[in-house]
C-alpha cells in the first residue's frame, strides 16, 4: 500500500510524481470537476509548492511579497498554472488510457518545456555537472519544476505505469510489486467500489 501524505490545506499526495499529484489538484469526478487551489488562488498554490518541497521557504517569502504587491502578477502566475494543469492532465489521461496523445497537447508541453529548460543552467561542481536555475525568482519558477517533472515521466519506463483512478478520476504511478494497483486510495476510492458493490448486490437478492 502507497504512502499517503496530506498537504496542509488537506490535498491528499496519492500521485506518486510530482506532475501527477499537480493534475489531481483538481478531482475530475463527480462532476463538475472540483479545483482544489481555485478558491484561495495564488496563496494556495504557493502553500500546495511548499508542502511539495518545491520551494524553499526563502522563495515562498518572496513570492508572498510579491502576491502581496503585485497581485495582478501573481494573478497572472496562477492562470497560467491552472493552464498548465489542463495540459498536464489531457495527456497523462491520454496516456493511462492508452489514447493518443493530442498533438495539440504536445505543442503546449513543447512550448512550457522550452521556457523551463531556458531558465536552467549547466554547471560544474568538481567534475559532476548539475542543472541550477538562472533565477530562483523567476515568477515561473514553480510551475518550470512541474514541468520538467512531467518531461522526466514522460520519458522514462514509468511511464507504462500511469494510471488513472475509476472512482475520482485521479492520475498516479503504480509503483507496486505486480503492477495491479487500481484505486488511488483503497480506504477512500476502493471501500467505497466495494460498498457499492455489496448494496447492489444485497438489493439484487432482495429483489430476486
Ligand atoms: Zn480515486
Amino acid at each position: 500500500m502507497p504512502s499517503t501524505t496530506v498537504t496542509s490545506d488537506g490535498i491528499l499526495l496519492i500521485g506518486g510524481r510530482l506532475c501527477l499529484d499537480f493534475c489531481n489538484t483538481v478531482i475530475p469526478n463527480p462532476q463538475p470537476p472540483y479545483d482544489s487551489l481555485e478558491k484561495d488562488g495564488f496563496p494556495a498554490l504557493l502553500r500546495w509548492c511548499c508542502d511539495t518541497n518545491i520551494l524553499e521557504q526563502t522563495q515562498a517569502t518572496y513570492f508572498d511579497h510579491v502576491h502581496q504587491t503585485q497581485p495582478d502578477k501573481t494573478q497572472a502566475i496562477f492562470q497560467q498554472a491552472q493552464c498548465l494543469r489542463h495540459t498536464l492532465t489531457q495527456l497523462f489521461t491520454a496516456v493511462a488510457q492508452q489514447r493518443t496523445i493530442p498533438s495539440e497537447v504536445l505543442d503546449t508541453l513543447q512550448r512550457w518545456l522550452l521556457d523551463a529548460h531556458e531558465q536552467q543552467q549547466i554547471v560544474l561542481e568538481g567534475k559532476k555537472a548539475q542543472r541550477i536555475w538562472r533565477d530562483s525568482q523567476h515568477p515561473a519558477l514553480m510551475l518550470h519544476h512541474i514541468v520538467l517533472s512531467a518531461e522526466n515521466l514522460l520519458f522514462s519506463d514509468d511511464i507504462r505505469h500511469v494510471k488513472q483512478c475509476p472512482g475520482c478520476g485521479w492520475l498516479f504511478f503504480d509503483g507496486s510489486k505486480n503492477h495491479r494497483r487500481m484505486w488511488c486510495n483503497m480506504r477512500a476510492c476502493g471501500n467505497r467500489a466495494k460498498n457499492r458493490r455489496f448494496h447492489q448486490r444485497r438489493k439484487h437478492l432482495a429483489s430476486a
